[in-house]
């Protein structure tokens, strides 16, 4: 057995450390914004037990640059095993039109290299919703989720959907082999190490969490154990093979496959 964090923030390298010591062994680290993406890779490359996410987070698009696209590719290019994330929308949040764009231009990506996305819908989850309409066959593990049924069942049909908890109460709802447990360190939980306790809260045992994060990493890492069927289909997508997607419209009457819905109670 072991423990994980399936969603923080944490840098510099001496707060992984911090939390090895309380326990926990892996980490998905999501690095919000390229002023942190070599900086979460250089910790990610001298600490076994982080898995690294890049992604533009939905609070910081005020000030990108204008290469940040091509970083992002070029760095999938490099890493194998790079995630997408932290990603999404914020209805809270200025710019939609904006916050959309760069959201579509990292689920593009997502699709282009085969790798999973981390998701961030602070009350967005239907518009989330309609946007990954158009990119059905991701694997998405949906971060800090506490939305309705319906919603987790929606998001369940149009992607491979994981949902990483901070609260106890969609765990009533949600099947046990979709939960993980996160602390979204340095904020939400302040120490990764909190989630043992969430978990006990939640009433999961931690062979089944285990059992969850090592099928979630496994089918989102090409390398590491077999990619999804559904996402090796995408090789000739002509949507992912430009690197500049600027303008995309958000679509939302396309078709998608039912994945795993029929399980959410
Ligand atoms: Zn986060």
């Amino acid at each position: 057995m072991f423990y994980f964090d399936a969603h923080c923030h944490l840098l510099p390298r001496k707060q992984f450390i911090k939390a090895m010591d309380a326990g926990i062994t892996y980490f998905i680290c999501n690095a919000t914004h390229p002023r942190n993406w070599h900086k979460l890779l250089d910790v990610a490359s001298t600490i076994t037990g982080i898995y690294p996410c890049i992604g533009i987070h939905p609070w910081y698009i005020a000030d990108l640059k204008s290469d940040w696209q091509v970083k992002m590719h070029l760095l999938f290019e490099k890493y194998p095993h790079l995630m997408v994330g932290e990603i999404g929308l914020d209805t809270t949040r200025p710019d939609l039109s904006r916050q959309a764009e760069i959201f579509e231009f990292c689920l593009k990506t997502a699709l282009k290299y085969r790798r999973a996305v981390h998701i961030h819908g602070h009350e967005s989850w239907g518009l989330i919703t309609d946007i990954l309409k158009c990119y059905p066959g991701l694997t998405c593990l949906f971060h800090r989720f506490s939305g309705t049924p319906s919603q987790a069942k929606q998001l369940s049909t149009v992607t491979n959907a994981y949902f990483s908890l901070m609260s106890v109460r969609p765990a009533r709802y949600l099947p046990a082999e979709r939960i993980l447990v996160e602390s979204d360190s340095p904020d939400g939980l302040h120490k990764p190490a909190r989630v043992m306790e969430l978990a006990e809260r939640i009433g999961l045992d931690w062979a089944q969490l285990d059992a969850n994060f090592c099928r979630f990493l496994g089918e989102t890492m090409p390398m590491k154990g077999d990619a999804p069927k559904q996402l090796l289909t995408t090789q000739d997508d002509p949507i992912s093979s430009q690197i500049n997607l600027q303008n995309t419209p958000i679509c939302s009457d396309k078709q998608s496959q039912p994945i795993n819905s029929e399980a959410i109670k």
